[in-house]
């Protein structure tokens, strides 16, 4: 059933604002570009879903890349602009258009391939991967492509302390006035909820772990509810531990099982020779050469930036020092849009437990 939740949902997506700023990310939307042209062989001719088309980008990338049919699927109004759009280039005879929840349409064929950009903040915000997965079932054929093909979401320690003294400290001496009484409530207002913005490699303090791997093929709705991991770090330098930050990449490789022979070359030795920001990149070390779509903190910044979980009270931590817990990311029972975050972790002999919820 469609929630007051999710109307609010997709009137979020209804504003110009949210499309502007993800059509304006070059990281993503060259990323998926890049990847449609990479699969073009597979594509041309076939019958492509486009679960949650906002304007209509993706689906014309895979219309101009041949496809016989594409079926772009949106809830939100941005669905009527995407209409026109589709209309203004000449390609309303194989751009469908369908103003629905991809949950609710109906159509009367299956499809070759699905595609789909429906990454959150740490990746599992705003719960849209379901839907992915429920088109999937609905419609995909057996030998089908999903693009983007898995994805994966890490964690690491931060240390951050520019951040820090901005938000907090600075209210140890304001125009020479002792203010630590505002540190409390100055502390909770900065550092209660989840942060979205942008750390650089440096702000690391050890390799990352990963809290979730999804396989977009084989992924069942049951496991997203609830993800849970342990996790022990080694601190790789002396430096105060602020929180943990997150984020996420995703993959574009061929079908499952199938080699991607299917390249071209000529679009392989461009992307890797082209050292311009905002132009895809190849995962380093990957045999099949896939594409991938990275919002790690050492990679050109996109509008997902970094979540960041900082503490109320920095932990100093000695070069080598382990940090350890738990982590569980659930969706919130009120709306499921909503996450709940349940952080454990210890240091040091101490034992921490931080509670959270992103909205
Ligand atoms: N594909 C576009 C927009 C991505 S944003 C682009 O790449 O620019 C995600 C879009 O998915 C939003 O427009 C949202 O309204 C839509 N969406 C999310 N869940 C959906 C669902 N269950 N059914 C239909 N559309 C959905």
């Amino acid at each position: 059933p469609c929630t007051d939740f999710d109307k609010a949902y997709f009137h979020s997506y209804a504003h110009v604002g949210i499309h502007e700023e993800m059509i304006k990310d070059r990281v993503r939307t060259e990323t998926y570009r890049a990847a449609i042209m990479q699969h073009q062989s597979f594509i041309e001719g076939k019958v492509v879903m486009d679960v949650g088309c906002g304007t209509g980008i993706l689906s014309i990338f895979c219309a101009q890349a041949g496809a016989k049919r594409v079926y772009a699927v949106d809830a939100s109004d941005i669905a009527v602009q995407a209409n026109e759009v589709v209309k203004a280039n000449n390609l309303a005879e194989r751009v469908i258009v369908l103003h629905g929840r991809v949950e609710d349409v109906e159509i009367d064929e299956e499809v070759d391939v699905i595609i789909s950009e429906w990454m959150g903040y740490m990746l599992l915000y705003e719960s849209m991967l379901g839907s992915v997965i429920t088109a999937r079932d609905r419609w995909l054929k057996r030998g089908g492509l999903i693009l983007p093909c898995n994805a994966t979401l890490y964690m690491a320690p931060i240390t951050h302390p520019d951040r820090y003294n901005d938000s907090i400290d600075f209210w140890r001496n304001v125009y020479g006035i002792d203010m630590s009484a505002m540190l409390q409530l100055a502390k909770q207002c900065a550092f209660e909820e989840p942060c979205v913005e942008t750390i650089t490699g440096e702000n690391v303090m050890t390799w990352p772990h990963v809290v979730k791997h999804v396989d977009c093929y084989t992924i069942q709705l049951h496991e997203l509810e609830s993800v849970s991991t342990r996790y022990k770090f080694q601190s790789m330098m002396r430096a105060p531990l602020h929180g943990f930050a997150f984020w996420f990449d995703v993959e574009f490789s061929g079908p499952a099982n199938s080699p991607t022979n299917y390249h071209t070359q000529s679009l392989l030795i461009r992307t890797s020779n082209n050292p311009v920001d905002g132009i895809p990149r190849k995962k380093r070390s990957n045999p099949n050469e896939a594409l991938v779509l990275s919002t790690a903190p050492e990679d050109p910044p996109t509008h997902w930036q970094q979540t960041l979980i900082y503490f109320y009270d920095p932990i100093e931590l000695e070069q080598d020092q382990i940090i350890e817990g738990s982590l569980t990311l659930s969706q919130s029972k009120e709306n499921r849009r909503f996450m709940n975050i349940l952080l454990e972790y210890s240091s040091g002999g101490r034992s921490y437990v931080k509670e959270s919820v992103m909205r």
